[in-house]
């Protein structure tokens, strides 16, 4: 089934409001084996809004709005929905009851403005907003489905995932969607294809999708089938096959994150892990203590960015610094080696390079990143050359630190 995303509101079309509530919707509805085929955004008209809605009734199964459901006079999306449907506004004394308690909890009275939020277009439902006074409003009708949700990102979320979801989940009864999300990192998107085009084989129903962001390539796939034991099974293939060929850069599934999954595998094993960061600034430690119970495994670390911290704290030699430089393979191995002697943990972890924009030379343009590991068996340093971009560099240079450790663990080359 089609899906149209229309956003609303001045703020959103000027750009004063960045629109990350389509991009969520976007997500969400894919998971669930949705095509979303387009994208619109209204300013707070009702003219406007009525055409948009049409048109998008038109050419979708169904549309998702978000925005302009508060109580005010810019809030015109339901005057809007009213007149495209041809339907009066009904009073439901259960949404102005829950509304009343809303106010009443935080020792306010309602204002008299809120009582219209309590008006719903005749014939359609309504999914209740556990954050605010807006609820969701749903019309379905000649095989379309329209969904009006508040434009409050958090509002948004809350009703999507508790409430529209399972909605639109019962609404293909007969076919059953089954999503696993394979997690990589290491590679690039194009050399994982590599790996993977060659000898694959989707059967009917099945879709894989790459999805590349600066800490790693996540593998998607999607199966629909007529029952869940199927769609399970089609999934299944997919991954075992995945496994088979790319396995060693699949660092999880779903909801895993690389700094929860390296956590686990710290946590397990009773192992212990401190960082030396010049050109990260922290962020590694910052990505890491991200993870509740961090504290079980991630000792601290140094932001070494000053030469002479480097010496005076992580012990990384004056001739090292004066004949290799600071960024370079064996200030990066005693920079890893400094800090785990120091904290006394199991692992060591150096990052140190040129973040850029400025401080490039021919030897060791921007993007050059020597990250180093010590384990209680040895110490080494890689070189990596990343691009142009600071914050990108410093992003990538810190899950790429995480992934060493990963593999160091796990004994992966
Ligand atoms: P309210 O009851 O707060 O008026 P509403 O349903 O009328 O809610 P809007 O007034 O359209 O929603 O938007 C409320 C706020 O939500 C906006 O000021 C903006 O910060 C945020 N918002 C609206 N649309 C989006 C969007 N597409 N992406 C991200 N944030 C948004
Ligand atoms: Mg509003």
């Amino acid at each position: 089934m089609d899906v149209e995303i229309i956003t609303i509101g001045d703020e959103v079309v000027t750009g004063h409001t960045v629109d990350t509530n389509s991009a969520f919707i976007a997500r969400e509805l894919t998971e669930l084996g949705l095509t979303i085929k387009y994208k619109s955004s209204v300013g707070d008209s009702i003219e406007l809004m009525e055409d948009t809605f049409r048109i998008a009734l038109k050419r979708a199964h169904i549309v998702i709005a978000t925005g302009g459901l508060g109580p005010t006079d810019d809030d015109l999306t339901k005057r809007a929905i009213v007149k495209v449907f041809r339907r009066n506004l009904i009073f439901h004394e259960e949404i102005l009851d829950d509304i009343k308690a809303r106010f009443r909890k935080r020792g306010l009275e309602m204002p008299a403005l809120n009582q219209n939020q309590a008006l719903l277009p005749q014939g359609a439902i309504f999914f209740p907003n556990k954050l605010g006074s807006a609820v969701g409003i749903c019309i379905a009708e000649e095989g379309r489905v329209f969904i009006a949700l508040p434009g409050v990102p958090s509002e948004m979320k809350q009703i999507l995932t508790d409430e529209v979801a399972p909605y639109l989940r019962n609404l293909h009864i007969g076919q059953a969607i089954k999503v696993i999300k394979l997690r990589t990192t290491g590679i690039f998107e194009s050399a994982l294809a590599e790996l993977i085009m060659p000898g694959l084989r989707l059967e009917s129903g099945v879709r894989l999708a790459y999805l590349p962001s600066y800490s790693g390539v996540d593998l998607r796939i999607i199966a629909t089938a007529s029952d869940d034991a199927e769609a399970r099974g089609k999934v299944n293939t997919v991954v075992k096959y995945l496994e088979a060929v790319c396995g060693k850069y699949i660092f999880g599934r779903d909801n895993d994150t690389l700094e929860s999954t390296v956590g686990k595998l710290l946590r397990e094993r009773k192992q212990t892990v401190a960082v030396a960061e010049s050109c990260t600034g922290g962020q590694m430690g910052m990505v890491l203590t991200s993870v509740e119970g961090s504290s079980d495994y991630f000792l601290g670390g140094i932001m070494a960015y000053a030469n002479q911290i480097k010496t005076a704290q992580l012990g990384v030699s004056e001739k090292i610094l004066a004949t290799d430089g600071a960024v370079s393979e064996v200030s990066a191995i005693a920079m890893a080696a400094g800090i785990r002697e120091k904290f006394g943990s199991t692992f060591g972890v150096s990052i140190t390079g040129i973040a850029g924009p400025d401080g490039g030379t021919e030897a060791k343009p921007v993007g050059t990143v020597f990250i180093g590991i010590a384990t209680p068996e040895r110490a080494h340093a890689k070189k990596y050359q990343f691009g142009i971009d600071r914050e990108i560099n410093r992003t990538r240079a810190t899950f790429t630190a995480i992934e060493l450790v990963r593999r160091e663990i796990l004994g992966i080359g």
